[in-house]
């Protein structure tokens, strides 16, 4: 067991990676697609059950953590790991991405930002110094920098500027983080669109020196080939050697071109989200449980998936819960979503591993564009 940070690269197949991050909470196989517990719970699942799903890793968000139940408390309790029952890697994010996103309640200055709880409407006040000092509170093995991320569409000027500020938010979080053996700092570049800034973002980034690098800005609604657009050279501008995470994504397409662009972390919602509103992800694209063509069809979901929501119910089952508003219908759709996104990152792992990831995502394609199975 290691007592240190570290990240091996093993294979590449064009510009995708595999890998292993080696922290002292265990290995995480990369490319990794983190599961979203964003208030110190995957929403539907037990723990163990997204153990089960194949995940190394799991997502916690700062900005819920410290409304509530509030990072000393978490502290107090042992830490995010033990208070959640997690006893593998977790990353936080900086809680930047949603303070941000609070338009009307909160002011951004040099300092950092101010902002009203949306639990309490009580004020709190975010800085590249308390983030780092919350993260440490929860306990994370990988802590983001703070950083500002503009609404888009903005204009060059608005999107550099604030890109500068995130680079000096990035120095002040290096700083504030310190010396944290085992623990990892990631950097975050900005720069929206632009090759030009994008290359400033990346070189301050690695002026400071970071553990591993952010790809952030992306994923905020500009569209898979805008994307992809940036995805195609910003990865390219960060250090070989360290850990690259797209934040926030995303769809299965998404990762697939994320991946094949060069990207080893990601993370998103969806998966389990989709599985709370009757959405399920399969190799043959989205499935829609709600309709009405399910309700008298006793095949699972996929019958390749090893999950127990494949192996154990039908899709007549899975529509009449849903229906029902019974909370098994959450429980074994996010579980199926989690189990099909580990096992694309598995197969993802295993294609740039044996060097055939381009037939493994022609196969990918050719699959999803079958389409669900016909009606009975
Ligand atoms: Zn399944």
């Amino acid at each position: 067991m290691t007592t240190r940070f570290s990240f091996s690269l093993t294979t590449t197949d064009g510009a995708a990676r595999s890998g292993v991050i080696d922290t002292p909470r265990g290995q995480i196989r990369t490319p990794a697609f983190m599961p979203v517990g964003t208030a110190a719970t995957v929403k539907a699942m037990l723990p163990e059950s997204v153990a089960a799903t194949g995940a190394d890793i799991l997502l916690g968000n700062t900005y819920h953590l410290m409304l509530r139940p509030g990072a000393e408390r978490v502290a107090r309790m042992g830490g995010l790991h033990r208070f959640m029952n997690w006893d593998r890697p977790i990353l936080t994010d900086s809680g930047g991405f949603q303070v941000m996103s609070l338009a009307g309640l909160r002011k951004l200055t040099e300092a950092g930002v101010t902002f009203s709880s949306h639990v309490d409407g009580s004020k709190h006040f975010l800085s590249p110094e308390t983030s780092m000092q919350i993260q440490a509170l929860l306990g994370s093995d990988i802590v983001m920098a703070f950083d500002e991320c503009p609404a888009l569409p903005a204009t060059d000027e608005a999107v550099a500027a604030s890109m500068r500020l995130s680079m000096r938010w990035a120095q002040r979080s290096r700083d504030a983080f310190g010396d944290r053996p085992g623990h990892a700092l990631f950097g975050i570049m900005q720069g929206g669109v632009t090759p030009e800034l994008r290359a400033e973002s990346a070189e301050a980034l690695t002026g400071i020196g970071f553990d591993g690098y952010a790809v952030g800005g992306l994923a905020v609604g500009e569209g898979q080939e805008a994307m992809f657009g940036v995805l195609d050279y910003a990865p390219g501008l960060l250090p070989v050697d360290k850990p690259r995470y797209l934040m926030g994504v995303g769809k299965p397409d998404d990762i697939v071109g994320a991946v094949q662009r060069g990207i080893d972390m990601m993370d998103c919602v969806l998966p389990s989200r989709s599985g709370r509103t009757g959405q399920a992800w399969t190799p043959r694209g989205q499935v829609n449980i709600k309709n009405a063509r399910h309700q008298d069809d006793p095949r699972p979901l996929d019958d390749s998936c090893t999950c127990p929501c494949c192996t154990g119910y039908s899709r007549a089952y899975l529509h009449h819960v849903f229906r029902a508003k019974e909370m098994i219908s959450g429980m074994l759709l996010t579980w199926h979503n989690l189990h099909y996104y580990q096992q694309l990152m598995a197969g993802l792992r295993d294609a740039i591993a044996t060097g055939r990831l381009d037939a493994f995502v022609a196969g990918f394609h050719a699959q999803r564009a079958q389409g669900d199975i016909d009606p009975l």
